[in-house]
């Protein structure tokens, strides 16, 4: 469902569950869950689940209930009779980022090492696909260079692409408590729809579909028209600027405005908003990343980062979610 990650405690008696909570001290959810995550105690205890392994030997045949042994038996008879018969190039495999890392590991372990098929692939690639991209290209590695507690030494948050109180409930409610504390804090929500996320912002900006990249330009032009931009990162960290201000200089801002369905003076106060920011953290989902230009809108946000500096160092940087908690894993 999500890809936050909350750690839960399960108590157990007589086998049943008797209690289940959040993790204190887990810097993914301190000790919240959302319903979904508080009710997983019923789940375990539903009519109807399959508790152990089923085999059929043809599609139109009901299915037979069999031990562990006798299924694990019966796939490796019939992946080495395919290997066999047809070599490696036969077996493939599709996971996703629900896997955690060891599995994967061990997945591509046997599949790679063993059976010598280069045939893996996950929903990670529809899922995560833009985000590793642009992560690559613009900072070298495909990792966010950000974590959890950035939200609490933040003082201005950006989301775009996502609505995060609904799809990210947990890692919404973190910041909705740190910003309960901190009245002066300012949220920023991109988003064509006016959803409960962008509910909560200080500063809504209802960006027409795929009008996102003529935005982030637009607050590039401005940082760098007010002479905002931090010049000494750039110089010492980034490569290319005079490549990055000559694309730019190509587009007027009323034409930037106009393509991102913005008023030009909302686009200003956003960009006020982040040059005045000491850290600014941004969250982005799958509304930047599953697009035919889905790099190309996570670049452009994670540029806006270069340009003033707002990166590696606790509170400020690009912070893509996932659908699903190990989706980079
Ligand atoms: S926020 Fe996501 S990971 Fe956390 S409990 Fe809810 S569904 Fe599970």
């Amino acid at each position: 469902y999500c890809g936050v990650g909350c750690l839960v405690d399960v108590k157990t008696r007589n086998n049943k569950v008797i209690e289940l909570r959040g993790v204190k001290d887990a810097s993914a959810n301190k000790g919240m869950l959302c319903a979904k995550g508080a009710t997983l105690g019923e789940i375990l205890e539903l009519d109807g689940r399959i508790l152990t392994p089923r085999i059929r030997n043809k599609r139109e045949l009901a299915f037979q209930e069999t031990t562990w042994e006798n299924a694990i038996a019966e796939v490796a008879g019939r992946l080495r009779d395919i290997l066999d018969k047809y070599g490696a190039d036969a077996v493939a495999m599709y996971g996703s980022g629900q896997l955690d890392t060891e599995g994967w590991y061990l997945a591509n372990k046997l599949f790679k090492a063993h059976f010598g098929s280069n045939h893996l692939d996950s929903n990670s690639r529809l899922c995560m696909a833009s985000a590793v991209v642009a992560y690559n290209t613009t900072l070298g590695g495909d990792g966010p260079p950000t974590c959890y507690d950035d939200i609490s030494h933040s003082d201005c948050i950006f989301i775009a692409g996502s609505n995060m109180a609904d799809a990210h409930p947990v890692t919404f409610q973190l910041i909705r408590k740190f910003r309960a504390k901190n009245p002066d804090h300012t949220l920023i929500v991109v988003d064509p729809r006016y959803t409960n996320t962008a509910k909560s912002a200080d500063i809504y900006v209802p960006v027409k579909p795929g009008g996102d990249i003529a935005l982030f330009h637009a607050i590039a032009k401005i940082i760098i028209a007010r002479e905002a931009a931090d010049t000494e990162f750039v110089e010492r960290y980034t490569n290319n600027f005079d490549d990055y201000v000559a694309m730019l200089a190509d587009y007027r801002l009323e034409y930037l405005a106009e393509e991102a369905g913005v008023e030009l003076a909302l686009i200003e106060q956003v960009a006020d908003a982040f040059i005045k920011s000491e850290n600014l953290l941004s969250f982005y989902c799958v509304g930047l990343g599953q697009s035919s230009v889905g790099t190309a809108k996570n670049q452009a946000l994670i540029d806006l980062h270069l340009l003033l500096g707002q990166i590696c160092r606790e509170g400020a940087g690009p912070f893509s979610l996932t659908g699903q908690p190990n989706a980079m894993g």
